[in-house]
Parts: C-alpha cells; structure tokens; sequence
C-alpha cells in the first residue's frame, strides 16, 4: 500500500493547503480516506482521476473531513451523463448528521454505504473495520490490513481507552493530533500530540504520522512535543508526500 497526504489540516486549511484527505493505492486501486475542502482540487493537480477511485471513506460528517464530496458529486454527475463512468462511486460515511447524509445521496453519483461501529468490509483485497471515536458527531476510524501490514486512520477523535488496543501493532498509524496539549480544554474532542504519541508508544505502533493539523501552530513544535512521548518513527502530515506502508 502507498499513502499520499492530500490535506493535512483541521477544522480549516492553512492559505494553499487542504483539510483532511489521504489517498491509499494498491494494485491499480485508490481510496480516498476523507474529502475535507480543498482535496479534490488537490487530488486532481496530481493527475489522479475521479473516475479512477475505487472507494471514498468518509470519517465523519464534519465539513472539514467532506465539503469536497458536495463538489466531486457535480464532476462524477456529468461523467455519468457522459458515460465516462458507468455507476456511481462507493462512499462509506455515517448515516448523522442527517442533513449532511442527505446531501451526499444526490443523483446517483454515489453508491452510498453506512458505516456501523465494528464493521468489517472487503475492498479489493483490503480488509477495513471500523471503529466509532469519540467525537461529538458519529466518527469512525478506519483499520486497514493489506498482506500482513495494518494501517489506521483514526479520523477526529478524543481519548478513549479502547483506541489501545484497536491500534495496537500498527505498521503505520495516521492519527489527529496537531494542537498542542496546552491547546487543550477539557471538552476539546481532539487528541494534542502528546496524546497521541503516548497512544503510539504503548500500542507498539512503528511509525506514527500526526495530521489534522492547526493552521496556527508551528510544525516544530507539534513534533517537539510528540518526540518526547512516542520513540518510533515520528513524522508529521506533509502535503504531496507519500510513504510506503
Ligand atoms: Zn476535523
Ligand atoms: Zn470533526
């Protein structure tokens, strides 16, 4: 598997850059995990296709993780007038907020799938299962198993004990954590890097990639600060750049 970071931040994008959106590709196949703003434009100028995509996960119903899905249904709209593509694409995302869900059911440009917590599904020859978070919407995080390597995607989330284990022995864990924990208070519902270091450390993850990134903070200090907790291998969400899993 290749992941490609598409958008790195959250809830909105530094001047030039996107919110969340991760690309994987194995065997000719690419996922989108998340379509925040700004992804599509992204996913496009570089020379990926929409027609190309064999699935769309979407987290959850917040903007930043899939305004652009409300964009790309005009694009797949027309190829479906076209005929440059045959049938809608798969998206798998919540059923709540329901006024979000509706939006996404639009003309038939996606085959629109509900995520449970704990579902497993086959995609391609990608085992995925998903987990819900804990986020003040429904969030699931998705895990990957692909020959023998475990990928996760946590999607936006605050602490909760079970995460542990559902991460335990990742070969690359892609998780929220881009404020600081002196950002925190005690009903942000989202990990600082601390926390999320200290999730990587004890769950034996090898490479930890932090992403959800607050435009205002400093890079540096996002990985200042996760170094101290987490002694794998630590890189924060670049946009453009692509990591073999
Ligand atoms: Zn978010
Ligand atoms: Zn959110």
């Amino acid at each position: 598997m290749k992941l490609t970071i598409i958008g790195a931040y959250g809830p909105y994008p530094k001047a030039g850059g996107a919110c969340s959106g991760y690309l994987i590709e194995w065997e000719g196949n690419k996922l989108l995990l998340d379509l925040g703003n700004g992804v599509l434009s992204k996913y496009l100028s570089l020379g990926h296709k929409a027609q190309d995509l064999t699935g769309i996960i979407i987290s959850h119903l917040h903007a930043d993780h899939m305004s652009d899905l409300l964009v790309l249904r005009y694009l797949l709209q027309i190829q479906l007038m076209n005929k440059t593509i045959k049938k809608g694409i798969p998206v798998y995302c919540p059923s709540t907020p329901t006024k979000f869900y509706n939006e996404i059911n639009y003309k038939n440009v996606y085959e629109v799938n509900t995520i449970t917590d704990k579902q497993e599904i086959s995609l391609n020859g990608l085992n995925i299962t998903f987990h819900k978070t804990n986020h003040p919407v429904e969030c699931y995080l998705t895990s990957i198993k692909y020959k023998g390597k475990k990928f996760v995607y946590t999607g936006d989330t605050a602490y909760f004990k079970e995460i542990e284990n559902i991460v335990d022995q990742s070969d690359m864990l892609l998780c929220e954590g881009g404020i600081l924990d002196s950002q925190k208070t005690s009903t942000t519902p989202h990990l600082s890097s601390k926390e999320a270091a200290q999730i990587a450390q004890v769950s034996n993850v090898k490479s930890l990639i932090l992403t959800h990134i607050y435009p205002e903070n400093d890079i540096e200090d996002i990985f200042k600060e996760a170094k101290n907790y987490y002694s794998g291998n630590l890189k924060i969400a670049t946009e453009n750049t692509s990591y073999d899993i």
